[in-house]
């Protein structure tokens, strides 16, 4: 279908170097944007990712940037648009998790958790939300995760940054529709990656028998939804939370 593709446009991906993030990289590639693969620390894993989206025919690269910190996210926004001139899609996707009972937990827990969840995706569309809003086109992804509606013992912090990041998605919809700019979020339930090994390890029979589809999901099934909302084929949908969970949430 025509209205999935996405040639001509330039998206950038946060914490595209591993996991979900190189999964959304890789399916908007191969769907015709350049794409910006961001990292923190995973300078290979972004390198590569580019490197795979350039050896099966599309355009990318990777740029350094933590999330945590504006002024960065605005150089590497500035050098994007010096280049490109636009910047059409946003895929704040970066995220970590510090689980442990809020009664526990260090201070240093909660602001790293929400700092980077919340406010990296804040910062990212303060960077970018000008240039889009002047274009008059653009398209933001939040990752969000069940975690928002449906948390597990232990993930106070994780839930919390979630549970704003659904409303900031729906308060940024509300900002900037007007100017032709849709922000819709994801939200994965437990998708084999790196960041739910643990929680897999520990309880991973006792959740799968939760999944109506008795299985976990792959990152790629969590990158077709974000390319079905960063494309044309969603071109009347914002402020929503497409839940990507194989029915976890209706057990
Ligand atoms: P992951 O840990 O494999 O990848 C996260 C990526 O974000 C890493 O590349 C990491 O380096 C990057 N990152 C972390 N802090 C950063 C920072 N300050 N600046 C830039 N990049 C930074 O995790 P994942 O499973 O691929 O998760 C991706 C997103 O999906 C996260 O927002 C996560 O909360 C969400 N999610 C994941 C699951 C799951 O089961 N895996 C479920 C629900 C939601």
């Amino acid at each position: 279908m025509d209205d999935l593709r996405l040639d001509g446009r330039v998206a950038l991906v946060t914490g595209g170097g591993r996991g979900i993030g190189t999964a959304v990289a890789k399916r908007l590639g191969a769907a015709g944007a350049h794409v910006v693969v961001n990292y923190a620390n995973s300078e290979d894993g972004a390198r590569a990712c580019a490197g795979e989206i350039i050896a099966a025919g599309g355009s990318a690269e990777a740029m350094q940037a933590d999330v945590r910190d504006l002024a960065a996210v605005q150089a590497m926004v500035d050098d994007v648009l010096e280049r490109h001139e636009h910047l059409d899609i946003l895929v704040n996707n970066a995220g970590i998790v510090r689980d442990t009972l809020l009664l526990t937990m260090s201070e240093e827990q909660w602001v790293d958790v929400v700092d980077t969840n919340l406010g990296g995706i804040a910062r990212c569309i303060m960077a970018v939300g000008r240039s889009m809003m002047l274009n008059r086109r653009g398209a933001i992804v939040n990752l969000s995760s069940i975690a928002a509606a449906h948390p597990n013992r232990g993930q106070a912090n994780y839930a919390a940054s979630k549970g704003g990041i659904e409303s900031l998605t729906r308060a940024l919809a509300v900002e900037l529709g007007r100017k032709g700019v849709r922000v819709n979020a994801v939200a994965p339930g437990i998708i084999e990656t790196d960041m739910s090994a643990r929680v897999r390890d520990e309880a991973g029979k006792e959740i799968k028998n939760r999944v109506l589809l008795r299985r976990f999901g792959q990152p790629e099934e969590v990158a077709a939804a974000v390319h079905f909302l960063v494309s044309d084929a969603a071109a009347y949908i914002t402020g929503q939370v497409l839940t990507v969970d194989g029915g976890i949430g209706l057990s």
